[in-house]
């Protein structure tokens, strides 16, 4: 069984403040406001070594992307080596806002995934069709061929998760239902499960947009759904240790 992982993504938000939040989230865990559910933050990357250095339990942080190379002449990136360094646990590679303000493309997205697992992390692959693709009648298509190039070879549960976000669900309060939900996640398990056998039944699958205190119960009780990646609702602690709270 799976268990259900609650990651908030902070994107380009948050100074050194914002060490409250943190805290908070924090102090909600060691208090059981997260059930059984694993929860990781992923701040900036100005911010991640000083919450990594904070007594926190078992709430993990993360990264939001890195450079598919160790080290090297690369100004202004960070390698996977360097964010385990500074504390992290995981990174999220191929986050649709990447994707399209970086045009990073699937093969990008794998380098960086194989980057991850290099560094002994753990990859939150994500993937997601725009509104015009979802009209067109292309989303499992779109979502299928960015699953395909983006996780590597050898995936693992432990190495690797899945991010399911629609572009259009991202930062505009509008979600998918859950019967559209449950049938790209059932398309994403079944092709894990043809490709990784056992490993892909382990390898969680998490829904990303919009996702708010209001409807997190209703988009995690849906089928393959282990868990939320979480943007704007995951800066206040409290809006974020509501969606956790459901499991
Ligand atoms: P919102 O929760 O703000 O829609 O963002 C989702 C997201 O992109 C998480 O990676």
């Amino acid at each position: 069984t799976r268990r259900p992982l609650v990651a908030g993504n902070w994107k380009m938000n948050g100074f050194k403040g914002a060490i409250a939040e943190f805290r908070a989230v924090v102090a909600a865990v060691a208090g059981g406001g997260a059930g059984h559910a694993e929860v990781l933050v992923c701040p900036p990357a100005t911010l991640l070594a000083a919450f990594a250095a904070e007594p926190r339990g078992a709430v993990g942080v993360g990264a939001q992307d890195c450079h598919a190379n160790p080290s090297g002449a690369h100004t202004g990136d960070l390698s996977a080596e360097m964010l385990k360094d500074a504390g992290a646990s995981a990174i999220i590679v191929g986050h649709s806002e990447r994707r399209a303000d970086h045009a990073e493309t699937d093969a990008v997205v794998h380098a960086k995934a194989v980057a991850v697992r290099r560094a002994g992390l753990t990859a939150i692959v994500c993937v997601g069709e725009t509104r015009a693709e979802r009209e067109a009648g292309h989303t499992l298509d779109v979502v299928g061929r960015q699953l395909a190039g983006s996780v590597p070879d050898g995936a693992t549960a432990a190495n690797t998760v899945v991010a399911y976000e629609p572009v259009w669900a991202i930062g505009t309060g509008l979600t998918p239902t859950p019967a559209d939900v449950a049938e790209v996640h059932a398309m994403i398990r079944d092709r894990l499960v043809a490709r990784f056998g056992a490993e892909g039944q382990g390898i969680r699958i998490l829904y990303g947009g919009s996702v708010k205190p209001d409807n997190a119960a209703e988009l995690m009780a849906v089928a393959e759904v282990d868990g939320a990646l979480v943007g704007g609702a995951s800066l206040k602690a409290t809006d974020f240790m509501a969606i956790a709270g459901v499991y």
